[in-house]
């Protein structure tokens, strides 16, 4: 699928929010790592892909109504055997149903369970004036409490990339703390310098966001994925 596929299919059907599997999809394309991810629509599919991908895997609710999938019990990780997948698979649907009655769920993601890393977060928003700008910070309470984030405007040099990294507060945390093993800074950096040139090249991307990206001593995955376009 590239992104003109993706997109013709978004416009086609009026949304401007891509799924998971599908922004993701487009990503992995542009160069941007990211857990391989598929659509289920039933249980068995589901359990096929699972096999296929091979465990453990994480299943995700997939609706255009739902924006936050851990809130409504749409997230199950660590699933490591068939039956499992199963049960994760009618435990998302009932819990989605029950959370969002109105609306449409499409099925299931399946997707690789990464290992724990470092949480950061790499955005992007269209501000009205200056048009696409970068977001860069660290995951979870940092960036929804503290705020700690940067920003730089699209496109982006090598230089603004490895500015975004060492602007924030929590800089220390990823040179590893407390027993933390240290973040690959030069994974992350090429991962903002892709997705600018991924907005660059798609300028009907107007939000993106890689909410959590797991940063390692060596590599960094993004396991969700969440890209808005405009309309046509
Ligand atoms: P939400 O829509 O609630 O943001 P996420 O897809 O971010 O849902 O999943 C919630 C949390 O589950 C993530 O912050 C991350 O810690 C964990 N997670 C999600 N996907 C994976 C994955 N493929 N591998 C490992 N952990 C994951
Ligand atoms: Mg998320």
């Amino acid at each position: 699928m590239t992104f003109e596929s993706v997109l013709a299919q978004a416009r086609a059907e009026k949304r401007t929010l891509l799924s998971e599997v599908e922004a993701k999809e487009v990503l992995r394309e542009a160069g941007v790592p990211a857990t391989a991810t598929t659509l289920a629509t039933t249980r068995e599919q589901a359990q096929g892909q699972a096999e296929a991908m091979g465990y453990p895997v994480v299943l995700k609710v997939v609706s255009p109504g739902i924006a936050h999938k851990s809130d409504v019990g749409g997230v199950k990780l660590n699933l490591l055997n068939r039956d499992a997948v199963g049960a994760a698979f009618d435990e998302i649907m009932a819990n989605a149903r029950r959370a969002e009655p109105n609306a449409s769920i499409l099925g299931v993601s399946v997707q690789q369970m990464a290992k724990q890393g470092t949480e950061v977060i790499i955005g992007m928003t269209t501000d009205p004036q200056f048009g696409p700008v970068m977001m860069f910070g660290l995951g979870g309470i940092m960036v929804e409490v503290l705020k700690d984030v940067s920003f730089r405007l699209v496109p982006l040099s090598d230089r603004d990339a490895g500015q975004m990294i060492d602007e924030i507060k929590g800089r220390p945390v990823l040179s590893g703390v407390r027993g933390q093993p240290p973040a690959d800074i030069d994974a992350l950096k090429k991962a903002i310098l892709q997705v600018s040139q991924f907005v660059e090249n798609h300028p009907e991307v107007r939000e993106l966001d890689l909410n959590p990206v797991f940063a390692y001593p060596d590599g960094a995955i993004a396991v969700d994925a969440r890209i808005v376009v405009s309309e046509a």
